[in-house]
């Protein structure tokens, strides 16, 4: 692995950070994996998703499983699908790295186990492969989808400037806490009950007050 693989950081990583710092470095830098019913789901549901395929339709493309890459960012990742949908047979090809000619509007799609979540997780995370994909074919995307299987919905999601500087800044500070390698303390709040990570974690015992105490244990104190 050269130095330019080892300072890129994988987008799932971005998802946990949103979700929760502390698992995030659980996961990332840690290497602590427990898997529960939820993730369990989820993992065997995205294998189809990693799988390879590619379909081909009258004007349109299906490839699931592609790698994809930013070098500004230092972000690297799988797409679930990657929908291709020819808009103008006879425009200009803008996308000649698949060998099609005319135009094509290009639409990723993410797989999520569960439902739409409150906090933007699956946003930042579905937008940091866009901004991939871009740089990579050169292309604009306004517009992605994450797909819930639990309620068989396709979500539609702008990519607009604002979503795009937040998934940049989510970056920069997913590099900073890579960087720095200190455990985050716990959330301890209701992300933890559907947590994978909780025996490991232990949120309760583990809270800011016990951490600090524990972090003091190891600062100089004033001579006896
Ligand atoms: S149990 Fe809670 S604090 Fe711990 S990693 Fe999971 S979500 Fe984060």
């Amino acid at each position: 692995m050269n130095d330019k693989e080892n300072d890129s950081l994988p987008v799932s990583a971005l998802q946990h950070f949103i979700f929760c710092p502390r698992q995030c470095t659980l996961i990332h830098i840690e290497q602590e994996w427990s898997e529960n019913v939820l993730t369990a789901r989820g993992r065997l549901e995205h294998d189809r998703a990693d799988s390879g395929y590619r379909e081909f339709r009258r004007g349109k493309r299906q490839i699931s499983g592609l790698y994809i890459q930013s070098e500004k960012l230092k972000i690297h990742g799988r797409i679930d699908v990657l929908e291709l949908e020819e808009i103008n047979p006879k425009g200009q090809s803008n996308l000649p790295s698949f060998h099609l000619k005319g135009t094509w509007r290009v639409y990723p799609v993410e797989f999520k186990h569960g439902q739409p979540k409150e906090n933007d997780c699956d946003r930042v995370q579905l937008c940091a492969q866009v901004l991939c994909i871009e740089e990579m074919l050169g292309v604009e995307i306004k517009q992605a989808s994450l797909f819930y299987r639990r309620i068989r919905r396709r979500e539609d999601v702008l990519i607009n400037q604002e979503l795009k500087d937040l998934t940049r800044n989510a970056i920069k500070n997913l590099h900073a806490l890579f960087q720095n390698r200190t455990t985050p303390p716990p959330i301890n709040d209701k992300r933890c009950r559907a947590c994978s990570l909780k025996d490991i974690c232990m949120p309760k015992r583990m809270s800011v007050k016990s951490v600090k105490y524990r972090q003091s244990l190891f600062q100089p104190q004033e001579p006896l």
